[in-house]
């Protein structure tokens, strides 16, 4: 027998052992190579009578298997691909293809012999299916990177290993609901004692205990393929068990308002295989597979939420030809919101960190959020009292410039003011070298005009963090007009150290970020505005996929600082701010009303004392009496394009523009900046896959006559439907690799 991805070894016992090890690789995952190899040895164990059992481990010390090959699953485009153009062979081929790890699994745990997985690390999706089907299971308790789960559904797959079928059949359907809809993972401690693990002991003796298992079982099957088997929970048509289908496809709706394709067919997968014996329920699971992957949700999710998250977090619209830049000393100006939450993740990737404000004391304050966060921490369990001690000690307050000598960064973070940061700017630079990378947190001021201030323009950057900073995952990078190559490349290497994803974009008020993601909140307002109920705008607006309401976002920015963008975005037109109808609504709340929003504890809700929004104001129908007061289908379906569409227009604006050159970068930015509907894969895979470009300018004609010309298609998008192209065609890895 001729394998690859693993070693196959027989003891003098008859024990057999499978070693996954795919070479070259540092993590094993299950590639096409891997799947046939497992194959080969389920026929060896079972035809060859001198074999007593098996024992599948891992050689990696990294662990078990990450799971199945996204990039092998190509975006989730192949489903059937390569079987021409007749559909039902297409289909068929696709079933083939998503089986043959079932079938496998399957013959592996019913060869008559006993078959025991030794877990010595992290097992995911289709690594953690593969121990699944095995009758027994060993993990490590001396690692503390152990990690056990199926995510599929994360990235808007579902589990195709039999994941579906004897996850519930072990732990039963609700316990197990969690694990697979969520993509929760769980710890050795609830894998244990749900009976996912059998046993826990150190690494190094998991082979040697699996083999004694093997020896001693020499009968063992699944608990499932004894007729005696009682399925944990009852089964779905059971008094108990379908009391959790019916609240549980309640509550998936609620959560996902039917937008996540993956989660409804893992719940059909479930209920319909449990009431099947374990083959046919294999079956379904296949059949619920190749639907999911050919999902534009799947493919769209897989491309931006894996694919393109791994290649932009490995620097990927990183500038070539620059060696690493290592940065070791950064200088954060500005101690409040941002500037305390960046000295934090600085601190927390190592880096010697000065942080710097008016005073020693204001700069002292914007360390105790770092003191806070480290405290917490601690006290729960996730960082060691040495570790958090050492962390605080590399955060330095001071209002003291000369201790930013020798900075390889600075990242000013003060008041949104031109001169306050011009004078900052000035400070800074006469103190640091002329190596050094001068960086602006700004989220609205154009960083060519910032540059101004610098003596040195080229190290000049906008370097936008999102707020809470230690929870949000993107870095928008901005370049400007005389941003050099050099320095995008040092700022992204910084970026990369703080373990934040970054894009690349070019300068423009409100950079890629704040002005697609303004469009969203101002669409509700004119909803609003044109007299549409305030909580059919705001639930329409969550069943969009946006993480919240339009007015809700208004009150996080604050109304006020709306209207100022407003006022001075109206500046260089004809007509003042509030002659627009959602320009006038604005100020009425803010400056009428004295509702700025969240921080105030009023604007458009009112907001409890944990402040969590406890109503809408009920006096917006006061400002516009309410027109539309029902939301019938097709009407909630209109308001969803308006608030998707609307964002994806401004989005074609930004590529020709030149704004935004990437789109990775335009859609892994859109879900991780503003949570555009992460079930599309992002602002551009929903045009691409969801819509279809020919299909969204038509219909972005006809709603710029029924509701304005801001819906009105740019020549671009004009020019990608006459061509057929898409904006991962024109602007993909693939496009650009070819411009080169
Ligand atoms: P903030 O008001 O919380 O903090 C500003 C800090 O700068 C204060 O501690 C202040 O004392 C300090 N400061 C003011 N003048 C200074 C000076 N001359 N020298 C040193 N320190 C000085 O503001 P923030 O919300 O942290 O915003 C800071 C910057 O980040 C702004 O440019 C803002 O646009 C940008 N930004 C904010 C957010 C957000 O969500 N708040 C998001 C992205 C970017």
């Amino acid at each position: 027998m001729q394998v690859e991805a693993f070693r196959f070894e027989v003891d003098a016992d008859g024990v057999a052992t499978a070693t996954f090890d795919v070479p070259g690789r540092s993590m094993n995952t299950l590639t096409a190579r891997a799947v046939a190899d497992l194959g080969a040895i389920a026929k060896e164990v079972a035809s060859n009578p001198a074999i007593k059992g098996l024992v599948i481990t891992s050689g990696k010390s990294s662990g078990f298997c990450a799971g199945a090959d996204l990039g092998e699953l190509g975006g989730g485009g192949s489903a059937g691909e390569g079987a021409g153009g007749d559909p039902e062979a297409r289909l068929r081929a696709a079933f083939n293809g998503a089986y043959a790890l079932n079938g496998i699994l399957r013959a592996l745990e019913t060869c008559g012999k006993p078959v025991a997985a030794a877990v010595n690390g992290l097992a995911l999706g289709g690594g953690l299916e593969v121990v699944l089907a095995c009758h027994y299971r060993l993990a490590a308790n001396d690692n503390p990177r152990l990690q056990l789960g199926l995510p599929e559904a994360k990235v808007g797959l579902m589990p195709g290993g039999g994941g579906t079928q004897r996850l519930p059949r072990i732990m039963g359907a609700q316990a197990a609901a969690p694990f697979l809809l969520q993509g929760e993972s769980m710890t050795p401690d609830q894998a244990r004692s749900s009976g996912v693990i059998h046993e826990l002991a150190p690494a190094a003796e998991l082979t040697a205990r699996a083999k004694a298992w093997v020896l001693a079982n020499p009968s063992a099957k699944a608990p499932w393929d004894d007729p005696k088997f009682k399925l944990p929970g009852g089964t779905p048509n059971s008094q108990t068990g379908s009391q959790v289908f019916t609240f549980g496809s309640a509550m998936l709706a609620k959560q996902t308002w039917g937008n996540y394709p993956a989660q409804k067919h893992i719940l059909s997968a479930v209920y319909e295989g449990l009431c099947v014996p374990m083959d046919a329920a294999l079956r379904i699971e296949s059949r619920y597979f190749v639907k999911t992957l050919s999902t534009p949700e799947a493919k769209g999710m897989i491309r931006s939420l894996f694919l393109s998250m791994q290649e932009l977090g490995k620097g990927a619209s990183r500038p070539g030809g620059y060696p690493t830049y290592d940065v070791r000393k950064a200088v954060v100006i500005g101690a409040g919101l941002m500037g305390a939450g960046i000295a934090y993740v600085q601190a927390k990737a190592g880096i010697e960190t000065v942080l710097i404000d008016t005073t020693e004391e204001a700069a002292e304050k914007g360390k105790a959020y770092s003191r806070r966060i480290v405290e917490k921490d601690v006290s729960r369990g996730k960082m060691s009292k040495e570790k958090g001690e050492a962390l605080l000690a590399l955060i330095r307050p001071t209002a003291d410039y000369s201790l930013a000598a020798g900075a390889d960064i600075v990242v000013e973070a003060v008041f949104e003011n031109p001169a306050i940061k011009a004078e900052v700017t000035a400070k800074v630079e006469a103190v640091i070298g002329a190596g050094a990378v001068m960086g602006s947190n700004t989220s609205t001021l154009p960083i060519t005009g910032l540059a101004g201030a610098s003596v040195r323009p080229e190290n000049f950057i906008g370097i936008h963090f999102f707020s809470p900073v230690e929870r949000m995952g993107l870095v928008e990078i901005i370049r400007g007009e005389k941003t050099s190559e050099e320095t995008l490349a040092k700022t992204m290497d910084y970026v990369l150290k703080i373990r934040k994803t970054p894009i690349a974009v070019n300068d423009f008020r409100g950079f890629y970020t704040s002005r697609v993601f303004g469009t969203y909140p101002t669409e509700g307002l004119t909803m609003v505005a044109e007299g549409i109920a305030p909580a059919i705008v705001e639930n329409v607006g969550r069943m969009s996929g946006m993480p919240m309401g339009p007015l809700e976002v208004s009150d996080s920015v604050g109304i006020d600082t709306m209207l100022k963008i407003g006022r001075e975005s109206a500046k260089v037109t004809a007509r003042s701010y509030e002659q627009d109808p959602v320009g006038d609504l604005v100020a009425w709340i803010a400056e009428a009303q004295g509702r700025v929003g969240r921080k105030a504890g009023k604007g458009f809700y009112d907001y409890n004392e944990q402040g969590k929004p406890s109503r809408l104001y009920p006096d917006i129908g006061r400002k516009v009496p309410v027109k539309v007061a029902e939301c019938p289908p097709e009407m909630k379906a209109e308001l969803v394009r308006r608030f998707l569409f609307r964002q994806c227009v401004e989005v074609a604006r930004c590529f020709e523009e030149g704004v935004i050159t990437d789109a990775r970068d335009a859609d892994v930015g859109s879900i991780l900046a503003w949570g555009f509907a992460p079930y599309s894969g992002g602002v551009c895979s929903y045009m691409d896959l969801k819509i279809g470009i020919p299909t969204f300018v038509a219909e972005c004609d006809r709603m710029a006559e029924l509701y304005g010309e801001r819906f009105r298609p740019n020549a671009l998008l004009r020019d990608m439907a006459a061509k057929g192209e898409t904006f991962y065609s024109r602007f993909g890895p693939k496009a650009a690799k070819a411009a080169a």
